[in-house]
């Protein structure tokens, strides 16, 4: 069984639709891909149908924007839920209001890149974004068709879009992410807790207080993870009782790593299902 838990589509800030990923999940020879858009749930049925035509399980998830406010300054973070209620509001309202947010912050992102003499319009991101939220890899591509940057992670140097031009975006308190996804009858799972290439990372002592809290699991292969912190991660998880899971985190052309290059051990899977069958009573959503 080869099974990757974390991509993401043109829904948040990936390059292929829904559909699309589904049908890089089946090249690639997956039988079990989760769609994790960000602070998103809007490619479910797409990616549901394009899987069912497939033959491929799909995991409907959504990767939260969230902070930790433990130090100062706070620390980003990111929390995988999966099998979470659609209709639970007080998830759909905390995801809308982080969207908004974002594109808000997004629009102020562009008026600093206009003061600085680049004539990117919002127009033009938005037709990056196909209908998605607005995020910062778009913008990146304003950048790369100017010949500023070639790539993407060029283009988030402290120069640009890692620092000069970028504005905090709101995120949700770790603790009331790991709550919502729980109450929505999910399972939580802490992305990439060791992306230090992505800014700060969190203390091992919080990692203990989410798993006290209801984290389910731990990324713990990932393309942004060396080999000494996987071993870490996988140590870490063992010692608290959290599933070890691994996955491509895929983002179509906007990253290198492609679908299925990390991928979750088929008895984690299970465990995480089971979890979420115990904690919401079935998949019916
Ligand atoms: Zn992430
Ligand atoms: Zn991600």
């Amino acid at each position: 069984m080869r099974i990757d838990l974390h991509t993401h589509s043109t829904v948040s800030d990936g390059t292929l639709s829904p559909a699309e990923v589904i049908a890089a999940a089946a090249a690639a020879e997956l039988d079990v891909v989760a769609l994790t858009d960000h602070d998103n749930l809007a490619g479910w049925s797409e990616a549901a149908a394009a899987a069912r035509s497939y033959g491929l399980e799909f995991v409907p998830g959504v990767e939260l924007s969230c902070r930790w406010y433990g130090v100062e300054p706070s620390i980003s973070l990111h929390l995988l839920g999966y099998w979470v209620d659609a209709g639970h509001a007080g998830l759909q309202a905390e995801l809308a209001r982080v969207r908004e947010g974002r594109e808000q912050r997004a629009q102020k992102m562009v008026d600093l890149m206009r003061a600085d003499g680049i004539d990117v319009t919002w127009a033009e991101v938005q037709e990056y974004a196909a209908g998605g939220t607005v995020g910062r890899p778009h913008l990146a591509q304003a950048l790369i068709r100017r010949g500023l940057v070639s790539t993407v992670s060029e283009a988030f140097a402290p120069s640009m879009l890692g620092a000069r031009w970028r504005v905090p975006k709101p995120d949700i308190d770790v603790f009331r992410g790991l709550d919502l996804i729980r109450d929505a009858g999910g399972v939580s799972v802490f992305a990439h807790p060791q992306a230090s290439s992505r800014g700060r990372i969190v203390p091992e002592s919080l990692i203990v207080e989410m798993a006290a809290h209801g984290l389910d699991g731990l990324e713990v292969d990932h393309e942004d993870h060396t080999p000494e912190q996987r071993a870490r991660v996988r140590a870490l998880a063992d010692r608290l009782g959290l599933v070890a899971t691994g996955s491509s985190d895929f983002h179509g052309a906007n990253k290198p790593t492609p679908i299925g290059a990390n991928l979750t051990a088929p008895d984690a899977f299970a465990a995480l299902r089971a979890a979420a069958h115990t904690r919401a009573g079935g998949f019916s959503r």
